[in-house]
């Protein structure tokens, strides 16, 4: 194994993300110790029944003390709290980090909080899963995923390389962006499809002409797809909205009036606009599946759990 990129690195929140960083960084030998710090007893007490880590404190304070790398993995509307909490107790010359997945808010909330001795740059590994906790993480979670780094004008260039090669060494490509470039992709790819998987579930929920039994039943139709996004951890939704407030009603603007257009098209039979559109939609998933983000098994590659009979009526109905 090679030597270690870092002596100590702390973890604030060990949740999907935090602990799937533990977990790659035990397996690949990236940090000589982790210490590990949560909100909550509970989950700090299973992040040790899991040995995520070396050490571990409920005050993020305690756990960042001698820390030469610092990755905050909270949800994005805590960023402030925790900045505050640990400022005093950062080593000269680490680097603190995060994995939120709004950046410019997080700056906000963290720059002016941290005193000047210590490198500050965010970073957003676009890798996840709709389940949440210590036990949800996984080591591979980031193989193959991008990492967006996001650092400012005045970020040092050796501590942004030091960050590429952690990401890189968990599996991750990288990317580098403006905090505000990053916001304003991922309300695209992001947030507003979770924003549209929330809406129709919640939609599909409230109809009155069909029943729930209905719903679950004949969800192989499509709808299924869209519960597994709109089952995503409610906390950090609520907070990614709320932070990236400006790029999410900008898009969804955008989004509102092609969908307008769309139900014109519908409405006026316009067979031909519904064809183009839908064959240049197919391009893109093609283009995802082509760079291995995807892949191109039917079904997204889960295993058939209907009877013969029941896929053939699903599958007509799709
Ligand atoms: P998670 O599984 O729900 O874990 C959240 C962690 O943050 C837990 O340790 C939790 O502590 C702690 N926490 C929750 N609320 C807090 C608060 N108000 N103050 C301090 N700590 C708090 O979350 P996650 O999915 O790992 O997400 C963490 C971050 O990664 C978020 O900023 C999210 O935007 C970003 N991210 C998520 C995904 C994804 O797919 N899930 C992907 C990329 C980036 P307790 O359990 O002890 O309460």
């Amino acid at each position: 194994m090679n030597k270690p990129m870092f002596d100590r690195v702390a973890l604030i929140g060990i949740g999907l993300i935090g602990s799937s960083l533990a977990r790659v960084m035990r397996s690949k030998g990236i940090a000589k110790e982790i210490a590990i710090s949560t909100r909550s007893e509970k989950t700090l007490e299973r992040a040790r029944e899991l040995n995520l880590g070396d050490v571990y404190d409920l005050d993020p304070a305690v756990a960042v003390t001698g820390a030469d790398l610092v990755v905050l993995g909270v949800p994005v509307g805590a960023f402030e709290t925790v900045a505050k909490t640990i400022s005093g107790s950062l080593k000269t010359g680490a680097i603190v980090t995060d994995v939120g997945s709004v950046k410019a808010s997080v700056v906000r909330q963290v720059k002016p909080n941290l005193p000047e001795n210590v490198h500050f740059i965010g970073a957003h590994p676009v890798a996840g899963t709709e389940y949440s906790g210590p036990d949800a993480g996984f080591s591979t979670l980031f193989e193959n995923r991008w990492c967006i780094l996001t650092p400012e004008a005045d970020s040092d260039p050796e501590a942004l390389a030091k960050l590429r090669a952690f990401w890189e060494a968990c599996g991750s490509q990288t990317e580098v962006m403006t905090p505000e470039h990053h916001d304003l992709v991922l309300a695209i790819t992001s947030h507003i499809p979770h924003l549209i998987a929330y809406n129709i579930v919640g939609t599909a929920d409230d109809l009155e002409s069909v029943t729930s039994t209905e719903i679950i039943k004949f969800s192989a139709g499509g709808f299924r797809d869209f519960t597994r996004i709109a089952a995503s951890d409610p906390t950090m939704w609520r907070d990614v909205f709320l932070h990236n407030q400006d790029a999410v009603l900008e898009t969804l603007g955008r989004f509102s009036e092609d969908l307008s257009a769309l139900q014109r098209a519908i409405r006026w039979g316009d067979g031909d606009a519904l064809f183009k559109l839908f064959t240049r939609t197919r391009e893109i998933r093609r283009s995802i599946i082509e760079i291995g983000q995807e892949t191109a098994e039917p079904n997204f590659g889960r295993d058939e759990i209907e009877t013969p009979a029941e896929t053939v009526k699903m599958a007509d109905e799709k």
